[in-house]
């Protein structure tokens, strides 16, 4: 059961009617003569219909978004000012609010800075997806004095993630990679539940490896969560790299390097690191793919910001495009990965929020969301 979220359709005519919109515009600006201007707009036209819509409707609009981390204080370097400008070039006549987190009140979620938001609205609208995991005054407060609902996209991400989730066409793949695996065990038990087969990779494999009795010399490894990565590879669901390419310990890596890349097998020997799934786990982790029915995959196979190292990832993202199954990437460095490789308009869908779809896979829900559905009005 996917729980519904509280449509602005209902509120019929707009005329006369003021609207705050909570987006999420934090977006990767760079320097063009001096100026700062925004580099990448998709978020920003992600917006457009939703804010053309209102228009038509007769609202007054004004947006609100938070950009960068300014910490609570009016730091110039974050002012919004860019950002207004794109907007105003893709579609005149929308304000746009000061930096929600020049405020402290916005991270601390404090309810006198939350209402200062609304004051003089009639309605509020949370196109934020990627902001709405987290418990901030912009996303908690206005709900709770102003008749409130979800946006568009919002609405599609989240039933798109749930419904991948609750009731996927079979069989259901995860994949599952990265670093940092204290972040990422708690998806991936989900997902040992709700999928047929989890492919896990990248530098958080090394644990299920340990676990496994393998050794990995250097490899990232993390012994806090080796009884839990044993649980998971006892679901029999999880399938872990049998090879993987590295260095010596110690090399650079990252961004390019001296040495070429070396392969291992099954066991990586001591002074030596893992940083990519090897040959043999590519091709077994590509037919898993290619016969999936459903695909989810948050985060990348290996450093794959090394070209040295971005055999796996690509190999992924490319079984990914070419699958017949619904296909969901979520988290920054799958979507990265997919952008760069000019394949993520072959993929069914790209979530925009990184937190905020982990956040949702894991839980269920989100704090914005339970928001919106006890909203007034
Ligand atoms: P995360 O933030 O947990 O999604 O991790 C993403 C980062 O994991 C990327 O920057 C990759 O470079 C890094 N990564 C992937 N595989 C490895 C590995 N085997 N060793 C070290 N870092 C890795």
């Amino acid at each position: 059961m996917i729980p519904e979220l509280p449509s602005f359709e209902r509120w019929g005519d707009l005329a006369g009617k003021r609207v705050l919109v909570r987006v999420d515009f934090n977006t990767p600006v760079h320097e063009v003569n001096g100026k700062t201007e925004v580099a990448d707009d998709f978020r920003i036209r992600a917006t457009l219909p939703l804010l053309e819509y209102l228009k038509s409707r007769g609202a007054a609009v004004t947006c609100m978004t938070h950009f960068g981390r300014p910490n609570g204080t009016g730091d110039e370097r974050f002012n919004v000012e860019p950002l207004r400008r794109c907007l105003n070039g893709l579609c005149p006549g929308i304000e746009l609010m000061e930096n929600l987190r020049f405020n402290p009140g916005e991270e601390a979620n404090d309810p006198a800075f939350g209402a200062s938001l609304t004051e003089g609205f009639d309605y509020y609208i949370n196109e934020a997806f990627g902001a709405s995991h987290r418990e901030h005054a912009s996303i908690m407060i206005p709900p709770t004095l102003i008749p409130s609902a979800a946006g568009p996209n919002l609405q599609k991400e989240v039933l798109t993630i749930l419904t991948a989730l609750e009731s996927p066409k079979r069989p259901f793949v995860a994949i599952v990679g990265g670093a940092k695996i204290k972040d990422k065990l708690a998806i991936t038990k989900v997902l040992a539940q709700k999928a047929d087969q989890v492919i896990v990779g990248g530098g958080m494999a090394y644990t299920f490896e340990v676990a496994d009795g393998r050794t990995i010399g250097d490899s990232l490894f993390d012994e806090s969560n080796l009884q839990n990565c044993r649980s998971l590879l006892d679901s029999q669901k999880v399938l872990i790299p049998t090879d993987s390419l590295g260095l010596k310990s110690g090399q650079p890596f990252g961004d390019g390097g001296p040495d070429a890349a070396q392969g291992f097998d099954e066991n990586i020997p001591d002074g030596f690191m893992g940083l990519d799934i090897g040959p043999e786990t590519i091709e077994a982790f590509v037919a898993v793919i290619l016969s999936a029915g459903t695909i989810l995959w948050n985060g990348p196979m290996g450093v794959f910001e090394d070209d040295r190292f971005a055999k796996g990832t690509t190999a992924v993202a490319k079984a990914v495009a070419a699958s017949s199954g619904f296909s969901v990437i979520g988290g920054g460095d799958s979507v990265a990965a997919i952008q760069k490789l000019g394949l993520a308009g072959e993929v069914d869908f790209v979530s925009t929020g990184g937190g905020a779809s982990l956040e949702l896979v894991e839980q269920g829900d989100l704090p914005g969301l339970k928001a919106l559905r006890n909203s007034k009005g």
